[in-house]
């Protein structure tokens, strides 16, 4: 167990400074836990390869242990050390990493990433994120680092450090701001002669598409996202989606230029524009789960481009509470 900790640990949650981030690859070496922040949302990380470590992200998050763990890597070469790439999905990674798209792809026979975080899958869920704080402290830990989003399984998702400290007590936090995209990462299986979009998320299909042309659609038989079957993002308070109207006791949730009347209001993008609004929605959420509504409304999002995320969160949140 490496024990070279600083003599006085940061406080958490921490500034992202060099010391806060060594000594957060520091507690990931010695098997412990770190929340961190990516371009997605926060994680809540530990060394990928330590079966206790992975455990105990679980054990943190109430996770059930048939949602596997996305495994952060610095690049193509160190997932390439774990899960078999083929050409496609070596140009997935080429043309989106560093970046929000995660890879499920055959282990390979020498993979050393725990087969908790596989949840005995003979696949790994790889991704490269982008967020400078999250590539530092990858660096730091010098081993591939297993994080899902950093909430209680189920609750939403943290893009601000403070959600993390509020929910999941204990856990050191690196604080780096709002997470910029505010999406979980979209995952695509390229365990198949035809890449299959698992999840929607921060990176859209269109633009994944135009590097290996359609993706195949999941195949109802065999679920392989097992986290897709999940109840998901349940917020404190019920959600009612495509609203054209509020009821008094409802906050409301808008998108858009002209939002409905109501006494709470939180608008995903005033001028509209998608990227914004998934920016957004998850503190959004956060914040409306809070007042002293019975209900949150949510106005309708278009479903093109970043949106197909969106409305699966937000359905998901609907049907999670
Ligand atoms: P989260 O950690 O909440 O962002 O969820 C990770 C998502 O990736 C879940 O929907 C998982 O089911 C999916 N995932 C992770 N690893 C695998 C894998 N080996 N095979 C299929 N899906 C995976
Ligand atoms: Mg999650």
């Amino acid at each position: 167990m490496a024990s070279r900790a600083s003599p006085t640990p940061p406080s958490s949650p921490a500034a992202p400074t060099p010391e806060s981030i060594a000594y957060a690859g520091e507690l990931i070496g010695a098997g412990r836990l770190v929340a961190f922040p990516t371009e997605t949302v926060y994680g809540l990380g530990g060394n990928a390869t330590d079966d206790h470590a992975v455990a105990a992200i679980f054990a943190a998050k109430a996770r059930p242990t048939i949602n596997p763990l996305i495994v952060h890597v610095a690049d193509a070469d160190q997932a390439a050390a774990h899960g078999m790439l083929d050409e496609r999905s070596r140009a997935l990674a080429h043309a989106f990493w560093p970046g929000p798209l995660t890879l499920v792809l055959p282990r390979r026979p020498d993979c050393t990433v725990s087969r908790l975080a596989s949840a005995g899958h003979a696949t790994v869920a790889i991704r490269a994120p982008a967020h400078p704080v999250a590539r530092a402290l990858i660096a730091a830990a010098g081993v591939p680092i297993a994080a899902p989003s950093a909430n209680p399984s189920g609750r939403l998702s943290p893009t601000l450090a403070h959600h993390v400290a509020d929910e999941l007590v204990g856990v050191f936090v690196i604080d780096g701001g709002p997470a910029t995209l505010g999406l979980e990462s979209t995952v695509v299986d390229a365990t198949g002669p035809v890449p299959m979009l698992l999840r929607a998320g921060a990176l859209d299909r269109a633009a994944i598409e135009a590097v290996v042309g359609p993706l195949a659609a999941p195949d109802n038989g065999a679920p392989r996202s097992p986290g897709m079957l999940l109840g998901h993002y349940a917020p404190r308070r019920p959600l009612r989606l495509g609203v054209k109207k509020v009821r008094a006791d409802e906050a409301l949730l808008a998108f858009g230029p002209t939002p409905l009347a109501a006494t709470t209001v939180r608008n995903l993008s005033p001028r509209g524009d998608l990227i914004e609004a998934a920016a957004n929605l998850f503190a959004m959420l956060h914040e409306l789960e809070r007042c002293s509504c019975t209900a949150i409304a949510v106005m309708p999002v278009p479903d093109h481009g970043l949106g197909e995320a969106i409305n699966d969160r937000l359905r998901r949140a609907a049907r999670g509470h």
